[in-house]
């Protein structure tokens, strides 16, 4: 089920020193579970989590994986400056390319980053845009169906992500003739998954299929980065993944294949790292009663978009009714003029009156960050709830000067008297 650790109190208090809507997170939850992951991996002796910066691209957010331990993995020219800004460098930072403008290899290669190359063109761009390092890392696409036991898992073959194996030996050989001499592989084979066999039977995969090209290329095998994709559970009757139990399935796996020890474990967990430490705060600000019953709430999908854009499930709760009985049905509703922005829909809840202060759980992860401005609506601030119980606005809502900044091009709309 969701994370339901944090009472109502602590809402009602954040929604006292701050206006709705924002999304809330709770440091101390991001702390337990970036140690659980730590510990989950203890036994690998060159383990560690790149946090994906795409999910909660807050740095006083990456400020707490850095004092963790953690990495970032990037993904862009902005996510790698937000990288160097928060003190990562050099091992800290992984690049995943993804048909980026080149210019992102040389940044990358400044900061000493590792490189996760996503095609066999990206070799020659990365030679001529910051140089080929001595180790590189190849993010493999192993095509069809990904299963376990009797379940797809995912449908890699359908995805625009990576190297075929034949393009593997190719992209080694290439790589080792401009100098490399080691090597990582990479794979992002499932998506929110709570099935804690996902990462022992994809590191099996990547660990043999390395040690393979290991032996027939002639190069040192020197990690595997098995990405993200653990999963959180959304909705109260599904498990919670058993992280621990993840890691002592990856050891199982790591010690059959590579029992001298020799190749390093790297994850780059987003999800399920913030997700559940997040809640988006949002007051019930309009009633409505058509053919369905409608709450109308001060916050939009442009501060939440996977409800509307991927039919996502958000847990949703009522501040001082949650031992109410979910008697009444609801479509719970943003104000964009879109039929698509409902963060819920016939949903059973306590009966809800204007000025009742809702949550909606695990916006920690590709919340927020997600956001973004049709309908001229403006993304929410960012509250931090302190380890010591105090809260910190660590992002401020955006402002109407905020959407008209990018207009400062045009001399003509400056002179429309816009506040730029
Ligand atoms: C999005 C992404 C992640 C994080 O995925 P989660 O599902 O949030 O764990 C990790 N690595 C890469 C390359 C990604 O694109």
């Amino acid at each position: 089920m969701p994370n339901f650790k944090r009472s109502d109190d602590v809402f009602l208090e954040a929604a006292k020193q701050f206006p709705t809507p924002f999304h809330l997170y709770d440091e101390q939850e991001i702390r337990n579970r970036a140690r659980a992951l730590k510990r989950a991996f203890s036994w690998c002796r060159d383990f560690r989590e790149y946090f994906a910066v795409k999910a909660l691209p807050n740095p006083a957010i990456l400020r707490i994986m850095k004092e963790e331990g953690c990495g970032l993995d990037c993904s862009s020219a902005t996510e790698l400056t937000l990288a160097a800004a928060c003190g990562f460098s050099g091992d800290e930072v992984i690049l995943s390319a993804n048909a980026m403008p080149p210019e992102e290899f040389r940044q990358a290669r400044e900061l000493g980053a590792w490189i996760n190359l996503d095609d066999l063109s990206d070799i020659e761009l990365l030679r001529t845009h910051g140089g080929i390092p001595e180790c590189v890392c190849l993010r493999f696409n192993p095509g069809g169906s990904f299963s376990i036991g009797n379940t797809i898992m995912g449908n890699p073959g359908e995805a625009k992500y990576g190297f075929t194996e034949q393009q593997l030996r190719e992209g080694l050989r290439t790589l080792k003739t401009l100098g490399v001499r080691r090597f990582g592989l990479h794979a992002f084979l499932s998506s929110n998954t709570t099935d804690a066999s996902y990462f022992p039977e994809l590191s099996r995969l990547l660990l043999t299929l390395g040690k393979s090209l290991e032996k027939e290329e002639g190069l040192n095998f020197a990690f595997v980065d098995l990405s993200g994709g653990i999963g959180i559970p959304y909705r109260p009757e599904e498990p919670e993944t058993d992280i621990q139990a993840v890691g002592e399935g990856v050891r199982r796996a790591y010690e059959e294949i590579c029992p001298e020890g020799q190749v390093g474990v790297k994850t780059e967990l987003g999800r399920w790292m913030t997700g559940p430490c997040g809640w988006l705060v949002t007051r019930a600000v309009h009633e409505k009663k058509i053919y369905r019953d409608y709450i109308g709430v001060d916050a939009c999908a442009a501060n939440l978009m996977r409800p509307a854009m991927y039919g996502a499930y958000h847990h949703i709760t009522v501040c001082g009714k949650r031992d109410w009985p979910a008697d009444h049905l609801y479509d719970v509703t943003g104000c964009l003029c879109e039929n698509n922005d409902k963060f819920a829909i016939n949903r059973e809840l306590p009966e809800i009156v204007p000025g009742d202060l809702l949550v909606i759980h695990d916006t920690g992860a590709h919340g927020h960050a997600m956001g973004y401005n049709y309908n001229g609506r403006l993304r929410s601030a960012e509250i931090l709830y302190t380890a010591e119980g105090t809260y910190r606005m660590i992002r401020r809502a955006e402002r109407p000067e905020d959407y008209f900044a990018t207009l400062d091009v045009d001399p003509a709309a400056e002179a429309l008297g816009l506040k730029i």
